[in-house]
């Protein structure tokens, strides 16, 4: 007899066709995870199961799941104007969202342009770097500067600037110009750290190796995420972003924050810039900003930048680049409605208010077998697991299918690395509850 999974007349073989993304899809489709609905903290599955989402989607529901503000102003729009041109024209949530979004952004960084994930902002706030310098004359500063560890999505920019072997070895040389400054991650100095490591500002200091060797005149820009949500939640070391900032502006060199995490009230602020008193020349977006909705995403940026793109005749484009779904109406209808619920519930100093809960409860995991080290900081934790002798990332795998199909638990691993990131609207009590679903995994797995 064909198996069914709640779709409609869906069989095994209906599995097939779908290529999974970052999914191990031989193993996934024996034994396929099916979400058929959502609400506020909850996943259903088909035959009705109730999980508890602690990975907020995949870090982006942020105000939690199906809210019915953020529902109901997409049918509204949906109803009444699905979709227009962005390029030469536009529509009033365009405009709307994007002040919204520059008023919550620190500093002069007041323009906002719209494509749709954080991929595509990572693509786009390269090309902008590239394209203020070649407008400002300084055509040859076009090298570009990530870091270890980092994930900046999975354009060819992103992969060239991010730092994750698995992400770039089958796919070529990448760009050109790229270099790497080392991640701030060492378990020696930092094991168990809450909040902001006090090891490592030092590892800032390695862009001056970068300029000595290049020069500052071929530099255009560094890249980093202020915490490294998805390779799992390494904060920044005390006044590591500070001594960046510094830097780079010793130097001329642009400073990109990719947010994507990060923005939205993650680390209990609109955005990590705030929580850090540091203001970069432009901030990734994506995720949160519709609260996992609908796809969009974007880069802000700070006026100098902008001005210096915004010369030549009147009727000239001034930026080649865009998207036919930039500032779509549903997304920007999402996001409007999204922004509203975080403002109105208070969501981003709720995040602020639980961190230090959410910390205790996940640290209360430290004594578990396998567990090497645990880093939490805002609503984020990355607990790392001992991989298993024989095959490395196998442990993290199984913790993530055992909490799936017994604990009801929907968690991220990366490699043996499991990541916990409730929505902002989590209580007190299901903070409880994903620190015992995730204990109960982690001997599970032992
Ligand atoms: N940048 C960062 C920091 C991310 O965490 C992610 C996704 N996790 C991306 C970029 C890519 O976003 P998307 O998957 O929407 O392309």
């Amino acid at each position: 007899m064909e198996q069914h999974f709640g779709l409609m007349n869906a069989s095994r073989n209906d599995l097939d066709a779908w290529w999974m993304p970052f999914t191990a899809n031989r193993a996934a489709k024996r034994d396929p995870r099916l979400i058929a609905s959502a609400e506020g903290m909850t996943y259903c599955t088909p035959d009705g199961r109730r999980l508890l989402d602690g990975i907020s989607g995949l870090w982006c529901c942020n105000a939690g799941h199906n809210r019915a503000p953020i529902v109901a102003a997409i049918q509204d729009q949906a109803a009444r104007l699905d979709y227009a041109p962005p390029f030469q024209f536009g529509h009033e949530g365009a405009f709307a969202l994007a002040s919204r979004i520059a008023a919550l952004a620190p500093g002069d960084l007041d323009h906002v342009f719209f494509c749709n994930s954080g991929s595509e902002s990572v693509d786009t706030a390269l090309k902008i770097a590239l394209a203020y310098r070649h407008a400002r004359g300084e055509g040859g500063r076009t090298r570009l500067i990530g870091r270890e560890r980092g994930y900046h999505g999975t354009g060819f920019g992103g992969i060239s600037v991010g730092g994750l072997p698995a992400n770039r070895k089958a796919f070529g040389h990448g760009l050109s110009g790229i270099d790497h400054l080392p991640h701030t991650y060492d378990r020696e100095q930092q094991a168990f750290s809450i909040g902001e490591p006090e090891w490592g500002a030092h590892l800032a200091d390695d862009l001056e190796r970068i300029v000595a060797l290049n020069d500052a005149s071929t530099i255009g820009a560094v890249i980093v995420e202020p915490m490294a949500g998805s390779t799992g939640v390494l904060a920044p070391p005390k006044g590591y972003l500070q001594r960046l900032r510094a830097l780079c502006d010793r130097h001329g060199i642009l400073l990109i924050f990719d947010e994507v995490i990060t923005g939205f009230g993650r680390l209990g602020f609109a955005f990590a810039a705030e929580r850090y008193g540091v203001v970069p020349d432009m901030i990734c977006f994506a995720k949160g900003v519709t609260s996992g909705a609908v796809p969009l995403g974007g880069v802000i940026v700070r006026e100098a930048i902008h001005a210096a793109l915004m010369q030549g005749p009147e009727r000239a484009i001034e930026l080649f680049h865009g998207y036919t779904y930039s500032g779509h109406p549903l997304a920007c209808a999402a996001g409007l409605a999204t922004l509203d619920l975080y403002r109105d519930e208070g969501l981003f100093e709720r995040a602020r208010t639980l961190e230090p809960v959410f910390a205790e409860a996940v640290m209360s995991l430290r004594e578990e077998p396998n567990v090497l080290d645990i880093r939490t900081i805002g609503l984020a934790a990355g607990i790392d697991l001992a991989p298993s002798a024989d095959a490395p990332g196998a442990r993290g795998y199984d913790a993530m299918v055992h909490a799936f199909n017994v604990n009801d638990l929907v968690i991220r691993i990366s490699g043996d690395t499991l990541s916990l990131c409730p929505a902002l609207i989590v209580s007190e009590d299901q903070i409880g509850e994903l620190v015992e679903k995730t204990r109960a995994m982690i001997r599970a797995v032992a």
